[in-house]
């Protein structure tokens, strides 16, 4: 089944505000075997939104409405789904009655308007709505005779979310054939999308049971899968498969195949071998170890480290030695070797990372253009290096930097090795 989420309200047309109560259901829908296939957002317009509401009728099961039951003029959401049902409305008494009670209570005078919170659909179910005065709607309905099913949900979020969860869910769950959905999550990194799009489609494409997503931020790239099946297992044997299979494909850029992040993986496999681990950062300015300070529970293997932008503070606090930075030039692989061991043996850290090199936008020469940078991390038993030619602006370069920083970390620390000592043959 596929549902439809119709957001009602001018404000969220305008610059202002969003709309986030449909960013609250689509997982709980999922959960039920229902893709979410449509959100528009609808202003206040009677017939547009009557339009919408018949539209949505055609071509999806369930058409959930947030939004515009409030007493105003503006509020037509349960007229305009009247008309496109061509139902009329009735005033619910007990809804009267407890408006009017309501407001005794607070002391405020009750106008006629305020009623109209009461006017039910011909044919709907209320929905009593504990956080707010508009109760909610459930509607059976039919589009040539297939089953369509409708709910009026009030637009304030805390309201939505506890009208969805105690009233709607419930009734989708029992007119949605039984569907059990598992969902699986392949994270790589510093890998192009069209690179991962070309090797893994003909992977997935074998699987038209099961639906394929490629998602792209800056240095990551995910593959969402989602298969919904009669039974739990199956489903979750497919997802496996499928991940799996396009894991094996993509190995050395593959970070994690549950979903975890770079930083997340990082620190459990410093945990795992007992390592503690510090950062000398100049171009990133202390965004690795922001991110790996992120993680709840960090502190157990993150010592810390330094942001080192001026040579004089590359040799304060990392001991770079300022020969060398005189003779290599702060971005190098010298300086960049260096800060890593510098950091370490500064810290007593077990692993030790370094970062240099030329953020931009101002800044690069012939030799050191903007996006060079180096990244070093160094152990006990050996330091490695890379170099980096990356493009984009100084945001993107510096989060690239730690990207590449946290998959160096990441290619070394899964070599077998004894607990404590980190082999570092070459990936
Ligand atoms: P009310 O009785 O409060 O008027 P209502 O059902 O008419 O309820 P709206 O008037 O559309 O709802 O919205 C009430 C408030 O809820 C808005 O001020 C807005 O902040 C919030 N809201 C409405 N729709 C959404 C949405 N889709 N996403 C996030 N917030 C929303
Ligand atoms: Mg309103």
């Amino acid at each position: 089944m596929i549902a439809e989420i119709i957001a009602v309200g001018s404000e969220m047309l305008t610059p202002y505000r969003q709309d986030t109560n449909s960013l609250a259901m689509p997982a709980e829908l999922n959960r039920l075997g229902v893709a979410v296939a449509f959100k528009p957002i609808l202003g206040a317009e009677f017939s547009q939104l009557v339009d919408a509401i018949r539209i949505a009728l055609r071509r999806v099961d369930i058409v959930l409405l947030s939004g515009g039951l409030g007493p105003t003029e503006d509020d037509l959401t349960r007229e305009a789904v009247a008309a496109a049902l061509e139902r009329g409305m009735s005033r619910d008494q007990t809804v009267v009655g407890s408006l009017k009670e309501r407001f005794n209570r607070r002391g405020i005078q009750i106008r006629e308007i305020n009623f109209k919170q009461g006017d039910v659909i011909d044919g709907a179910e209320l929905l009593p709505n504990a956080n707010g005065t508009a109760p909610g709607q459930w509607i059976a309905a039919a589009y040539e005779d297939i089953p369509r099913y409708l709910a009026l949900l009030p637009g304030p979020p805390k309201e939505l979310t506890a009208l969805f969860a105690e009233q709607v869910r419930p009734r989708l769950a029992a007119v949605i054939p039984a569907q059990h959905i598992a969902t699986a999550l392949l994270r790589m990194a510093v890998v192009p999308e069209s690179e991962v799009d070309a090797r893994t489609a003909p992977i997935y494409q074998a699987y038209p049971d099961v639906s394929t997503t490629i998602l792209s931020t800056i240095g990551e790239i995910q593959l969402h899968f989602l298969c919904a099946k009669p039974s739990q297992a199956e489903a979750e044997a497919r997802v496996a498969d499928v991940l799996q299979r396009c894991a094996d494909e993509m190995r050395p850029v593959v970070f994690s195949e549950d979903g975890s992040s770079p930083e997340v993986v990082i620190l459990r496999l410093l945990a795992k071998r007992g390592l503690t681990l510090a950062t000398a950062e100049s171009c990133t300015g202390g965004l690795l170890s922001q991110r790996l300070t992120s993680v709840p529970g960090s502190s157990s293997s993150i010592l810390g480290g330094a942001v080192v932008y001026s040579n004089a503070l590359k040799t304060t606090f990392a001991g770079v030695s300022p020969g060398l930075l005189d003779q290599h030039g702060a971005v190098s692989e010298s300086v960049a070797r260096a800060l890593a061991e510098g950091i370490r043996q500064r810290t007593g850290a077990d692993v030790g990372v370094g970062i240099t090199g030329v953020a931009g936008p101002g800044g690069g020469t012939g030799e050191k253009p903007v996006g060079l940078v180096y990244l070093a991390v160094s152990t006990r038993a050996t330091t490695e290096v890379r170099e980096l030619r990356l493009m984009g602006d100084r945001e993107r370069v510096r989060w690239f930097s730690s990207q590449h920083a946290l998959m160096l970390l990441f290619t070394l620390l899964q070599q077998d090795g004894s607990p404590g000592a980190v082999t570092l043959d070459q990936p």
